[in-house]
Parts: structure tokens; sequence; C-alpha cells
């Protein structure tokens, strides 16, 4: 018997299928919205819409999918294409159906742009900055025009960089966000202005781009009738995971790709939306609808599919005590009677002890590593973790923030490759420059200025004066650009030269070259992963892959291992067990986002995220002993934080209440008063 080709549409419920088979066949619907809570399958009935139009006939190659990360991009290309698969039978063009264009806004981005630059009067050759990247630029400029020196009250290349992206994010004037976000720069509107058209130069110059220009020129693209046609005629459909945490710009991208919205389809939750810090607004997805005419069609959901009802309620909980009002009402029908719990440990130390422990009895209960995830407010949170991990060899893979690739030997090895890329890059020819022994900031920026303008930059580096203790690098360093900028290598072996080129310089200037020196045979490993130069630098830059216990920071493949991830970087994902650290005020809400309601109530959303992750075991860790720093009026004060202000006594009955380890439940190491504390800290600092 045929199976039946839509027993992919009998997997999901009434309103599921409804999103997936909105429209019909033929022509593009009109725009659809699904707005609904954690786990009810948001992005699963993104995957089947995508998979349906392909089954349905749509061009894969036509086919827009934007996410929010690579992972999740890869995840449901993935998803997708097994359901194609699934309804292959029988009609051979669909099995090997490959959708060519899904992403982060970023990486189509820049893809686009690399094909459209010339008509936009872009190089095609740019190299991207990234972060780092942009504020050592923007410093650059900062100090080519004396504001670097002006007291030392101007702000600093981070904050600058964090006001420049601010603007170009909301497309909002520098004032006012000057006025909303950073009151303490508004004296320095003008200068900032400065400072701001000077890095906007340097850029054009260099033909480097920062991370917000993939938006902005995008954006540009877009509102070019001539081009926004071409490239809105290209994708039939635009489908956006997570749009709660699109900015205005990613909104009026998506917008003049489909005027009229016929083809978009959004999803996505407010009560998750947990990046207004950087820009993204949740009026996107309020205002999606209204935006049309005739206005998108809504689609809500309210069954959970992840979760434990327990661990659902726990998490109503905690979203219902939000000042606005996200008014969904989720149930789940798997039931159970384990209860979330609220682990008091007595400080870090112990919580890692716990931690491990508590993974490793899981284990042996047959719940995979990999298959759970210990969850922080941020990075440096899982320290003690890490360290913990490490001495009893139980491998992890952290999610958000690669340390590798910041470290300055593996900046170095990527900037020579950068330079040669595009020589008009000046932070990366800034950095390879200063590797020559002799060579400073004075005279590395003197070979920069001579270099400017020039068309064949091998040749005019012929010419370049060293100091006399930079002969013999020098020569070197021509030899390899000769090699690499006429393109007598093929690619991975490109990557080979660099690191033969670099050991020397390696040895001389680090201690632990050694150690340093496996970092680039892991990078080497990484390039050759990659089909070209370009694509390697560019998808490196933009969504830098995660970093191991292995040393390496090469993902381990095929081994079993616990998952460590930012709340920020686990959005989207689900595991069987979730633990999240340092559950006290001061981690979660972040004391560095207590200064307005706005702040607090976006880090209610942040621990909301954090527990919808929990798919069967949940738990809540709280140290009775963990310093935070509190500013007061003359200098600061250490206290000791309690337990997380979103889940208050009132709320006890939701959870399990532990103590660990269990036999200090008899008198719990009690903190010592506040005042002794403090005391303490006033005996120090009279040292000091
Ligand atoms: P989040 O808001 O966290 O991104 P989401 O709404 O995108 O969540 P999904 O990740 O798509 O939710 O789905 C959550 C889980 O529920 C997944 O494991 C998914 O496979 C499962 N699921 C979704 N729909 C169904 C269904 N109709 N039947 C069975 N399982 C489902
Ligand atoms: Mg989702």
């Amino acid at each position: 018997p045929d199976p039946d080709p839509h027993a992919y549409l009998a997997r999901l419920n009434p309103e599921q299928r409804c999103a997936v088979e909105h429209g019909g066949v033929g022509e593009p619907a009109g725009p659809l919205l699904v707005i609904a809570g954690a786990g009810s399958g948001k992005t699963n009935v993104l995957a089947h819409r995508v998979a349906h139009l392909v089954a349905e006939g749509a061009d894969p190659g036509s086919i827009l999918l934007l996410t929010f990360s690579r992972r999740a991009a890869e995840e449901m290309s993935r998803r997708a294409e097994r359901i194609v698969r699934q309804v292959a039978v029988g009609r051979p063009h669909l099995a090997g159906a490959k959708l060519a264009w899904a992403g982060t806004f970023h990486s189509v981005g820049a893809r686009l742009l690399r094909d459209y630059a010339p008509r936009i009067g872009l190089n095609p050759a740019f190299t991207i900055h990234d972060r780092e990247d942009s504020a050592d630029l923007l410093n650059l400029a900062r100090h080519e025009l004396a504001l670097a020196d002006t007291a030392k009250r101007f702000p600093r290349k981070h904050t600058c960089l964090a006001i420049y992206s601010a603007v170009v994010n909301t497309l909002a004037p520098l004032g006012e966000v000057l006025q909303k976000r950073y009151p303490w720069c508004l004296d320095w509107e003008d200068d900032l202005k400065r400072l701001f058209r000077a890095y906007v130069e340097a850029k054009q110059a260099q033909h480097v781009l920062d991370y917000d220009d993939l938006l902005l020129y995008w954006a540009q693209m877009a509102a070019e009738p001539a081009l926004a046609q071409e490239i809105g005629a290209h994708f039939s459909h635009v489908l956006v995971d997570e749009y709660q945490d699109t900015n205005a710009l990613q909104a009026s991208i998506v917008r003049a790709l489909k005027p009229d919205g016929r083809g978009v389809t959004v999803v996505g939750d407010d009560a998750q939306s947990i990046y207004a810090f950087r820009g993204a607004t949740v009026k996107n997805i309020l205002d999606f609808p209204a935006q049309f005419t005739p206005p998108a069609r809504i689609v809500t959901l309210e069954r959970n599919y992840r979760s434990t009802q327990p661990i659902l309620a726990a998490a109503n909980g905690v979203i219902a005590r939000a000042a606005e009002g996200y008014g969904k009402s989720l149930w789940s029908e798997r039931e159970s009677a384990e209860r979330p719990q609220l682990v008091s440990v007595r400080d870090e130390t112990d919580q890692a002890a716990f931690v491990v422990e508590d993974v490793l009895a899981r284990r042996e209960a047959g719940i995979a590593l990999k298959q759970q995830a210990v969850l922080f407010r941020a990075s440096q949170h899982s320290a003690t973790l890490e360290i913990e991990l490490t001495r009893r060899n139980i491998p992890f893979v952290k999610f958000g923030g690669l340390k590798f690739l910041d470290a300055a030997h593996v900046k170095d090895a990527l900037a020579v490759l950068r330079w040669i890329e595009n020589p008009r890059d000046r932070v990366a020819g800034f950095r390879v420059l200063q590797l020559m022994p002799g060579v400073g900031p004075k005279t590395a920026a003197q070979v920069l200025d001579l270099l400017a303008g020039v068309q064949d930059v091998a040749m005019a580096l012929r010419e370049v004066r060293v100091p006399p203790a930079a002969a013999q690098a020098w020569q070197d360093f021509l030899a390899l650009v000769d090699a690499l900028y006429n393109r007598e290598l093929p690619w991975p072996t490109e990557f080979e030269a660099i690191e033969t080129w670099y050991a020397p310089h390696l040895e001389r200037l680090h201690g632990d070259a050694e150690v340093r020196q496996g970092d680039i045979v892991q990078l080497a490993q990484i390039a050759r992963t990659y089909p070209s130069r370009q694509r390697f630098l560019t998808e490196l830059t933009l969504d830098p892959p995660d970093a191991t216990s292995d040393e390496a920071g090469v993902p381990l493949r095929d081994e079993d291992y616990l998952i460590l991830s930012t709340i920020h970087s686990a959005k989207g994902q689900e595991w069987s067990a979730v633990t999240l650290l340092n559950a006290v005020d001061g981690c979660i809400p972040s004391d560095l986002a207590t200064g307005s309601p706005q702040e607090i109530e976006e880090e209610r959303r942040l621990l909301y995220v954090a527990m919808t992750r929990a798919k069967d075991h949940l738990q809540i860790v709280v140290p009775q002993r963990f310093y935070i720093t509190q500013q007061q009026g003359y200098g600061d004060r250490h206290v000791y934080a309690g337990r997380t202000r979103f889940i208050p006594p009132g709320m006890a009955e939701l959870f399990e209440t532990r103590v660990w380890p269990e036999a200090a439940a008899q008198p719990a190491a009690s903190p010592p008063p506040t005042e002794f504390v403090e005391l303490l800290s006033k005996m120090k600092a009279m040292w000091k």
C-alpha cells in the first residue's frame, strides 16, 4: 500500500495544522503570525510548514528561513528535509531537496551582499569585523580625533560601540538613544557624532563591514526599488523563528522583502523576549498583524508538548507575576509526580559538586549527558563548575562564547588571513605588522598609510622600509604574502603556510608557545571543514563554533557530553534535565540589569526561558553564600544574595525544596550576619 503522503500533517494538532497549511497550494498566501508560549510547537510548525510548501511544489531554493543561530537553522533544515524525504516516494525530484537559504539574518545578509555588492557601490571582497575588531577600529578613530585624551571621561571603546550599535539597530536618533540608555554620555553627543562619522568613513575606505552593517546594507538594498524587487522575487516565502527578538532593522528587512506580506510567516512568544538590551523590540511581533491590509492571520497554540505539568506550573507561576500580562494559558498532558526542585547549597563550590553528582546519577539512570543542560545567566558563572567537570573528566560543550577565538595567538593567525583577503582592513594589518620584531603602533600606522591607496599591495609592501630588527621577519612575511596574495596555494594549504610562518613568532612572543601551537593546529583543522578562505572567515566571524572541555575548541563528535549554556544561547532548545545555577538576586535579575523596571522584567522572562527548556527534570540551585557587590554612596558593599525575587515564598508549593549535602540538613550553615560581612570588608579596605 502507498504510504500516506500527508502522514506528517496527521501528527499535528488542529491549530498547528492550520498554520502549516495556511494558504493552501499555489500563490503564496497572506501573512501569518503564530504567537504562542514555550514548547507549544512553534519551531516544529515552521519546519513542517517549510516541508509542506516544498511537498506542495515550492522551490526549496526560493524559501528563506531566518533563525536565531546557525545551530537552529541547521536543526530546522534537517527536520524539514527529513519530512520532505518521507513524502518523496514516487516523486524523485523531492528526494534530495535542500534548503539553500536557511540561516541568521546576519549570515544571509552577508551572502546577499557578496552577490549584490557592486550594485550598491560596495566592494564584494569586504571582510567582516567581529565586535572586538569593531571596537578596535572605533578606538583607532577615537585616538585620531584625540577623543581618547580629553580627560578620561569620554566613553570607552566598548561603550562607544554599544551606543553606535543601539542607534543603528533601533533606527532612533543618537540624542534619543543617549537620553534613554546612556544619559551619562549626553555631554558627548557632538563628539560621538564626529567619532561615528569617522568610524563609518574608515569602514568604507577599508572595505570592512561590522555586524550591524550586514543588516544596514541589506535594509538599504531593500530600499532600492529595483533591487528590492529582484531580491524579493528571489524568495517566494520568508519564514522567521523567534520573531519576538528581532529589532527594528530586521523587521524593516522582512517588510521590504515582501511589502504586501504575501509568503511571510513569523512565529514567536512575547513572554520570551530577552534581547531588548541589544535593541530587539517586542513591538515587532505585537504590531505585525496590523502592518498589512488585510491584516495577518493569527494562530495561537496552547498545548505544551515539551514539559511535564509540574514544570510548566512553576514556569507559569514566574511569568504570571510579570508586570505586563501575557495572557496565555499553556497546558500539558505530560503528568508527573516530580515537582521541580529548589536546591539550597552552601556556596559555589558545593553547587559544582552537587551538579556533578546529580548529573552522573541521572546518567546512571539512563539519561545521556547530552540530554542534560546546565544553564546560567552570565558566561562566567560556570567557571567553578567547569573546573570541577574537568577535574572529574566529564566532557562538556559550552554554548555561547568561545574563548578560544579570542586568544591573541588565534587572532594573530586569523588576522594574517584577513589582511590577505582584504589588504585595506586596517585592524588586521595593524595586528599583523606588530608581530614583526621592532615594529610598534607608530611604524605600523605609517606602513598602513603608505598602503592606503595602492592597487598592488604585494608590490607596495616590497617598498616598505622596516626597522633593522624586523628585516628577516619581513622577508619571510613577503614570501608568505606572495604565495597567498597570488593564490598560488589551494585553500586549506594556505592556512598551513600561515601556520609555518607564524611558528617562530609564537615561539618568540609567548612563553607557553607549545600549548598555543596546539590551538593553531586545531584552527587549521576547523579551516579544513570550510570550502574557501572567504567562507571560513565569514562564518567563523559570524557564528563561531562552541567551546568544549577539549582544549581544542572543536566540537566532540559522536561522544556524550554535558551541555553548559547561557540562558540566552539556550533559547529554542530543550533537554530532558535542566539545572539552573545561581538563582539568586544579583545573578537573576543580574545586578547589572536592575536599573529600570523594564530591565527587571526582561530578567524575569529570562528565568521563564530557562525553566521552559526542561522536559522532565528541573532544578534551580540557590547558593546560600553568594557575594554580590552593591554600590553604595561611597564605595562598594559586599552582601550575601538571597533567592531570586522571581520565586517568592508564595510560590514555594510549586517546588520541592531540598538541601545539599543532605547531612548538612541539621543546622544548615547559616550565613554570618550582614553586619559582620560588612565589617570584614571594611577591615580589608583599611589596608588597601
Ligand atoms: P520555544 O518557545 O521554546 O521555542 P516552540 O514553541 O518552538 O518552543 P518546539 O520546540 O517546536 O516548541 O516544540 C517543543 C517540543 O514539542 C518538541 O520536542 C516538539 O517535537 C514537540 N511537539 C510539538 N508539536 C507536537 C505535536 N503535535 N505532537 C507531539 N509533539 C510535538
Ligand atoms: Mg522554538
